[in-house]
């Protein structure tokens, strides 16, 4: 149950923000896309998509490299004696 905490933090669903200048972007109905009311740069909801999937992407190569990492040290403690 402890890991709860931890997805409830990362899960949300809202709007994502831009990449360029952070500000929380808006769905723009005349022209069907997504602005950012900050830098004024429009997103089209397939630049979104690849987009949140990259961060995706690149997290779990995060969590890999952090993983591979542990493992390293641990192999690295025990063989120190
Ligand atoms: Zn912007």
């Amino acid at each position: 149950m402890f890991n709860s905490c931890a997805i409830k933090a990362r899960g949300d669903p809202g709007l994502p923000y831009c990449r360029e200048c952070g500000a929380k972007i808006i769905y723009d109905r005349n022209t069907r896309s997504y602005v950012c009311p900050g830098c004024g740069l429009i997103y089209t909801p397939q630049d979104l998509i690849i987009e949140t999937r990259k961060d995706v992407e690149m997290g779990v190569a995060e969590e890999k490299k952090k993983r591979k990492y542990a493992e390293y040290l641990e192999w690295w403690a025990s063989s120190k004696k």
